[in-house]
């Protein structure tokens, strides 16, 4: 099943999300419904606020995409195929501090709306999965910036939060749309 896509800047994206204490079929369920999500808005990234929902949970598949990155799941290199796509619960990010890059990153949140952002190229992210598993990722490129993306938006910050004031600006405008449809939504 598909669900809603909040848009900035809906109350939802601000809150930070409650810890996940209950690995039941419940969160499962959930969880399929936000990767379906994710996949009919040909997203490689999803966080539970963006569904409306403040929980530690988002989902993410990079399956489809060019971008060269490399990563270490639980001590070992699994293909992409075995753990995409991924339910990504409580997740803690340690950033490897350099190098930091920029990269032009969008978000379902935001359609249509792109700004550069610069991030640490390399983390390593502890989570659990949809059953309460706990697992260790070391990744760098798209994987690390996604995951980095989403796991904000676990604590209610988003990409424009981490934009140069220059980057904002020249997207000041864009945010306009999504900022009036959202308040119109609320209304009506
Ligand atoms: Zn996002």
């Amino acid at each position: 099943m598909s669900l809603q896509i909040v848009h900035f800047n809906d109350p939802a994206l601000r809150k930070k999300g409650a810890k996940v204490t209950r690995f039941d079929a419940a969160l499962r369920s959930f969880a399929d419904d936000m990767v379906a999500t994710m996949h009919a808005a040909a997203g490689i990234g999803l966080a539970a606020q963006q569904v409306g929902r403040a929980i530690q949970l988002c989902v993410a598949d990079l399956r489809a995409v060019e971008n060269e990155f490399s990563w270490e799941l639980d001590g070992a290199r699994p293909p992409l195929e075995l753990f995409m796509p991924m339910v990504v619960v409580n997740p803690e990010v340690i950033p490897v501090p350099q190098p930091e890059l920029v990269y032009e990153e969008g978000c379902l949140s935001f359609p249509g709306i792109r700004g550069d952002v610069t991030r640490p190229d390399e983390v390593t992210v502890k989570f659990q999965d949809g059953h309460g598993t706990p697992h260790v990722l070391r990744c760098n490129g798209l994987l690390a910036r996604c995951l980095q993306h989403e796991a904000d938006h676990l604590n209610g910050v988003l990409f424009i939060d981490r934009m140069e004031p220059a980057t904002l600006a020249a997207i000041d405008a864009e945010l306009k749309a999504p900022k009036k449809r959202t308040r119109e939504a609320a209304k009506a």
